[in-house]
């Protein structure tokens, strides 16, 4: 049997875009994840499907599972010879009991690794303007944990923090945030200096209350802020305004959703969130290759003057297929090509293949119709395209005589095994790449109130499928990523 072993991860602050690469290669090779609450939903989506998901971090009203049980866990997945990553919030090292897991693995005989993390204790205050050392205001900073062991009260020396006239970080501080400020007050700190409180740091939904020491309670009561949060004090925040870059984001406090299938959602999230929008990845349907059909061999055995593809996943399947039936692209040597926009077409080019025809607009009815402007009488024509696919190609083509034969080279499938990222939140926009993503998501999100987003599609027949649900739609001008987002900064 394989030896097993654990990789301890620090997964950020947020989202993928602050994991490391060393913690996204070994998240990849994992056979099994053991998570906690803090780390995001689109690191989560990183995980093999073939990976077991452990979640020991369970949300609100679930406790989490108690520390003994995960290094239990842990011991005991690494000891079946699984390759485990344990997924910690931030650094695994700042205030993660990664020390005290690494303990117990020792002392069980497994081999482990560590990947350190963004800390959220550097990161969160960054993202709110905040340089936590700047020469002139400070020379240190001191992260300082403000959550009690159960039963006792948080061991803070707030004579000695105050003394060192430097930048103090809270974590899990939240709740004890007065009893941090009168412990700084109460040690002589001056009533008037910067601190701020930010919550969900690094985040889409990042909010912030910058006020003096004195005033920060009452504010951050008001403000009504939750958690996960972070207590900053000292002089530096008051540069928090000015050093803002993160809020005047475009699409700062926008909550999107990204429906797109988890092979295909980067792209999509990718910009959205470089545009600072809160993404939430909630793949909802999968590809699944179909394979060596009798109709694909049969079809293979005649030759064809047109090849016609209606997607970027078609692209792939279509190179699958021939690989099942120990072929490759050869056999459409001297076949011309028909692509129905550029995404598809920039699949076809990674196997060095330029499409001859793409339409000007990007969907199904304008393929058909300029496929049928350039074909001459006497030519074939092959589409390997969805199961279900819509019907509007292949009659479009019967009726205008045409030799075709449509073979289907992938099915979409809902995926099942979600979980509920979308309850409770506020969403303002939810973006749909084609109609079984709007068909996906209403079977995933049953129950959810249709009306309250806007129905981002790609084209027409997507929000065709869209408004059947009672979505409120908008639709991009082309059927591109590019166009959709620049439909959303329209608004
Ligand atoms: N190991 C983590 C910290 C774990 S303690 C790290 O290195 O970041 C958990 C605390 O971290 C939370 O109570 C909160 O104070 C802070 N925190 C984590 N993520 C945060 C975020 N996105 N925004 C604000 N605070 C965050």
């Amino acid at each position: 049997m394989k030896t097993g072993k654990v990789t301890l991860v620090g997964a950020g602050p947020g989202g993928c875009d602050l994991l490391t690469l060393k913690g996204a290669q070994a998240i990849a090779q994992a056979d099994a994840v053991v998570f906690d609450r803090l780390v995001s939903s689109d690191i989560l989506n990183l995980i093999p499907q073939s990976a077991k998901r452990v979640n020991v971090g369970k949300e609100n009203n679930h406790h989490p599972v108690p520390q003994n049980q995960i290094n239990a866990i842990l011991v005991e997945l690494a000891q079946q010879g699984n390759h485990v990553v344990r997924l910690k919030g931030g650094d695994c090292f700042l205030f993660g009991r990664g020390g005290e897991e690494c303990e117990y693995l020792l002392e069980h005989g497994v081999p482990f690794e560590v990947v350190p993390g963004v800390t959220s204790a550097l990161a969160v205050p960054a993202y709110a303007g905040i340089p936590v050392t700047h020469r002139d205001y400070c020379s240190s900073v001191h992260i300082i944990t403000a959550h009690a062991r159960a039963g006792k009260k948080p061991d803070i020396d707030f004579e000695s923090l105050v003394r060192l006239n430097a930048t103090l970080v809270f974590l899990m501080g939240l709740t004890a945030l007065e009893m941090v400020c009168n412990g700084l007050l109460a040690a002589g700190i001056p009533a008037d200096t910067p601190a701020a409180v930010i919550e969900n740091g690094t985040r889409g939904s990042q909010r912030k209350v910058v006020a003096d020491v004195m005033a920060l309670p009452e504010q951050v009561r008001a403000a009504g802020l939750k958690s996960p949060a972070l207590i900053v004090v000292g002089r530096v925040c008051s540069l928090s305004e000015q050093l803002d870059w993160f809020t005047p984001l475009p699409l700062h406090g926008k909550t999107i959703v990204v429906t797109r299938p988890r092979e295909r959602i980067g792209t999509l999230s990718d910009k959205l969130r470089a545009l600072g929008a809160n993404v939430i990845e909630y793949p909802c349907i999968e590809t699944m290759e179909i394979k060596n059909t009798q109709k694909m061999q049969q079809a293979l055995t005649d030759s064809y003057q047109w090849i016609v593809l209606t997607s970027p996943t078609g692209v792939h399947a279509m190179v699958h297929m021939l690989r099942c039936i120990g072929k490759d692209l050869r056999v459409f040597w001297g076949c011309k090509f028909a692509a129905i926009g550029a995404g598809t077409n920039q699949e076809l080019k990674k196997y060095g293949i330029s499409a001859d025809l793409i339409p000007e607009v990007w969907d199904s009815t304008h393929l058909a119709d300029s496929l049928l402007a350039v074909l001459k009488p006497t030519e074939k024509v092959l589409l390997l395209r969805a199961e279900q696919a819509s019907a509007e190609v292949p009659e479009k083509l019967s009726a205008a005589g045409v030799s075709f034969v449509d073979v289907p080279t992938y099915r979409t499938v809902y995926r099942t095994e979600q979980e509920n990222f979308l309850y409770g939140k506020d969403i303002d926009i939810v973006t749909f790449t084609s109609a079984s993503t709007v068909e996906g998501f209403a079977h995933a999100a049953a129950g959810m109130d249709f009306t309250a987003f806007t129905a981002l599609c790609i084209g027409q027949q997507t929000a065709t499928a869209a408004k059947k649900y009672g979505m409120h739609v908008k639709i991009a001008k082309k059927a591109s990523i590019q166009a959709m987002i620049d439909a959303l900064m329209e608004e």
